[in-house]
């Protein structure tokens, strides 16, 4: 395994050769389920109780945004945009998920990014190589919403570059250039959770920076912005607003799981 700095702490590489211990340990226990505790015969993959209840998204859904639509608003079309959308554009052109963000997509996102389920990546890039199918054929770039430095070192990963570079390893990626760093983090901000719309725009606001490494090479691309849940959209908003100033033509966004409820974008 390759430790980029980008998605590893400093602490995590260093650690490193215990992490691969135990991923070793792991492969001779047998596999558990990527969202509970059940055995499955083949590693990174779901038990058939939880399959049952993986919800996927699937059309019809808002061109734009990929809210999913209990009926079908019936042909493609500027009419089957949003009400949101159709109120105010987001700053990014399109946004699509995997599953909902209910009981199992919880459990799913909270086991990749707080337990030792890492092994889920390559599955999860194959899912998100699916739903995320048209946003991968026009990227050039595949990008992680940053962790700050001091979260990265508690969480020891970013699970969102982890989710980047599992899409850009899958055969549907591999056009797509990796690009863990594209953007910073230039302040720690407070968890989003518990914040209605309006509070997660403000928290967000100025809290990206683009990488000077990357800068030049941003003008004219197409950039998949990479996240493991889309809740307001907020976040990746704001990701997209300096994205789109520094040149990127378009800005996709795909993550693991979307919760089910209106943008609330003001
Ligand atoms: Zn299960
Ligand atoms: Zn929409």
């Amino acid at each position: 395994m390759a430790w980029d700095p980008a998605i590893f702490s400093p602490t995590a590489i260093r650690h490193g050769a215990a992490s691969a211990l135990r991923g070793m340990v792991n492969a001779v226990l047998p596999p558990q389920c990527l969202a509970c505790d059940a055995l499955v015969a083949t590693p990174g993959s779901l038990c058939s109780h939880c399959w049952r209840d993986a919800k996927f998204i699937t059309a019809p859904q808002c061109p734009i945004c990929g809210v999913p639509y209990a009926f079908d608003p019936g042909a493609p079309g500027v009419g089957a945009i949003c009400g949101a959308c159709s109120r105010v554009r987001p700053l990014y052109d399109r946004a699509r998920a995997v599953l909902h963000y209910d009981d199992l997509g919880r459990r799913l996102v909270v086991g990749f990014k707080h337990g030792d389920r890492t092994h889920g990546a390559p599955t999860f890039g194959r899912w998100l190589s699916r739903a995320g199918a048209e946003l991968i054929a026009d990227a050039d770039l595949a990008a992680p919403v940053p962790l700050h430095r001091l979260r990265l070192i508690r969480r020891r990963f970013n699970q969102s570059a982890m989710l980047a570079q599992a899409i850009c390893r899958s055969p549907a990626g591999e056009k797509v250039r990796f690009a863990p760093d594209l953007l910073l983090r230039s302040r720690h901000t407070p968890s989003q959770a518990g914040l209605n719309a309006v509070q997660r725009k403000r928290n967000v606001r100025n809290a990206f920076a683009i990488n000077d490494r990357w800068a030049a090479r941003i003008e004219g691309r197409r950039v998949l912005l990479v996240d493991d849940v889309f809740t307001t959209g907020a976040t990746v908003s704001e990701c997209a607003r300096i994205l789109g100033q520094a040149g990127a033509v378009a800005v996709d966004i795909l993550t693991l799981a979307r919760v089910d409820a209106p943008r609330g974008e003001p």
